[in-house]
C-alpha cells in the first residue's frame, strides 16, 4: 500500500505528481553551501546513479529550471540549422516553436495527434535534407502516445549525421531509456512527471557528439551553455547555484527507486496503463493509437458529458484528474498513472471517476 499522504486531493495528472513523504522530508533538510564539498558528494551520488537509470556513459547534469529551458538550450547549443522536428502533439510542436523563437531554420514532419512517429516516415523525411539535429518527444504527453524511440534513433543513425534530441519528460524514471545502446544524444526531464519530486529540477543528458557541437555554437549564451555545465561537472560542481533542496530530494527518490527496483517500477507503469484501458473500455475510446499507448498517462476521448463538471465534480472529492490539452481539451481527459502512485490509489480514483460519471448521467 502506498504510503502517500491523504490529506490533500491526490493527483492523477500528467505532472505535477504526487510527492511521497520521505522525498518532502528530504527537502526540508539543513542547507548546504553550493560550493563546499558536501554538494560535491551529493552531486556525484545523484547524478551517477541519474546516469545508470539512463543507461548512459554521458554527461548528466542538473538544471535549475523547468524542462522547456533546458529545450531551449537544446537549440541554443547547436551550432545551426536546419532541425528536423518530429510533431505529433503540443510538446512535440513546441520544439518547432522554440527553434523559431531562437531563429534558427527548421521543417516539420507532422502526424495526426493521436498517432505516433513512424520510423519510415522519419526515414523519407531525413532523405529529402541533411538535418543537423532532428527532436523528438519520447511520450507525448498531450496524447498518450509513447514513441517507438529505439527505432527512431535507429533511423536516424542510418540516414543522417544528425544530433537526436528527445524530450522525455513524462516518460524518463517510468519508461526504459538505453540512451547510449539507442543513440539518444539528448535527452531531458523535469522532475515533476514520473521522477515524483516537486517542479524546478530538470536533468539533462548529453552526448560528446552534442558537446562538440556545442564548442563552437554561437547563440549559447552561458546559462545553458552545455560545455560549460560538462566542465564543471568533472569536479561535481554545478556553473550557478543548483536547486539544492531538489537535489536532497532526488536523493531519497533514487533510494526509493532503488527499493523498488527499475524493472518493478516500470512493470507498475505498464500494469496501471493496462487497468485504465481495461476500465475505459467500451465507454471512453483511447486517444492514442493502439500499440503505442502511453505507460504514464491515458488520454481518453469522450463526447456525450461536461467533462469540465465531472473532473470538478471528481476533484470535489479529493481527485485531480487531468483534462485535454491544446486542441484535444473539449474533447479528451487524462489519466496519469505515473510517479509513486500506484494500482490501488488508481483503483480508487477510477471508482469515483465511475461514480461521478453516474451522477452525471442520470441528471442527479
Ligand atoms: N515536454 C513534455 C512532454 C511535457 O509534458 C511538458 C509539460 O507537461 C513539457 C515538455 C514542458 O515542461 P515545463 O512546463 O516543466 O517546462
Amino acid at each position: 500500500m502506498s504510503s502517500i499522504r491523504r490529506d490533500h486531493p491526490l493527483l492523477f495528472l500528467p505532472g505535477p505528481t504526487e510527492v511521497l513523504p520521505e522525498v518532502a522530508q528530504a527537502g526540508t533538510l539543513p542547507m548546504i553551501g553550493h560550493r563546499g564539498p558536501e554538494i560535491s558528494v551529493l552531486l556525484k551520488e545523484t547524478m551517477s546513479k541519474v546516469a545508470k537509470v539512463l543507461a548512459t556513459e554521458g554527461s548528466v547534469f542538473p538544471l535549475c529550471s523547468s524542462a522547456t529551458g533546458a529545450m531551449e538550450g537544446a537549440i541554443r547549443n547547436l551550432v545551426e540549422g536546419p532541425v528536423l522536428h518530429l510533431v505529433c502533439g503540443a510538446f512535440s510542436k513546441r520544439w518547432s516553436k522554440l527553434r523559431a523563437a531562437c531563429d534558427v531554420e527548421g521543417d516539420e514532419m507532422v502526424v495526426e495527434w493521436g498517432e505516433p512517429v513512424e520510423p519510415e516516415q522519419v526515414r523519407r523525411a531525413l532523405r529529402t535534407r541533411r538535418y543537423r539535429a532532428v527532436t523528438l518527444v519520447h511520450n507525448e504527453t498531450s496524447t498518450g502516445i509513447l514513441n517507438p524511440l529505439q527505432e527512431i534513433a535507429k533511423v536516424v543513425r542510418e540516414e543522417s549525421d544528425a544530433l537526436l534530441l528527445v524530450d522525455t519528460v513524462s516518460s524518463m524514471a517510468a519508461v526504459e531509456l538505453r540512451l547510449d545502446e539507442w543513440g539518444v544524444d539528448l535527452c531531458l526531464a523535469g522532475t515533476q512527471k514520473a521522477w515524483a519530486l516537486p517542479p524546478g529540477l530538470t536533468l539533462v543528458s548529453v552526448s560528446e557528439r552534442v558537446l562538440k557541437e556545442s564548442e563552437t555554437a554561437r547563440g549559447k549564451g552561458m546559462y545553458f551553455d552545455w560545455c560549460l555545465h560538462r566542465r564543471k561537472m568533472d569536479s561535481w560542481q554545478t556553473p550557478n547555484t543548483p536547486p539544492i533542496a531538489l537535489l536532497f530530494q532526488l536523493r531519497a527518490a533514487l533510494a526509493h527507486m532503488e527499493s523498488e527496483g527499475l524493472q518493478r517500477r516500470y512493470q507498475r507503469h505498464v500494469a496501471m496503463r493496462d487497468r485504465v484501458l481495461s476500465w475505459a473500455a467500451g465507454r471512453f475510446a483511447p486517444f492514442a493509437r493502439e500499440g503505442y499507448r502511453s505507460p504514464t498517462l491515458t488520454a481518453l476521448a469522450l463526447d456525450s458529458v461536461d467533462v469540465a463538471k465531472w473532473l470538478q465534480a471528481c476533484r470535489e472529492r479529493g481527485f485531480v484528474v487531468g483534462a485535454g490539452y491544446g486542441e484535444t481539451k473539449s474533447r479528451v481527459f487524462r489519466v496519469g498513472h505515473m510517479g509513486e502512485i500506484d494500482p490501488e490509489l488508481l483503483e480508487e480514483c477510477l471508482t469515483v471517476l465511475d461514480e461521478e460519471w453516474q451522477k452525471l448521467r442520470s441528471g442527479s
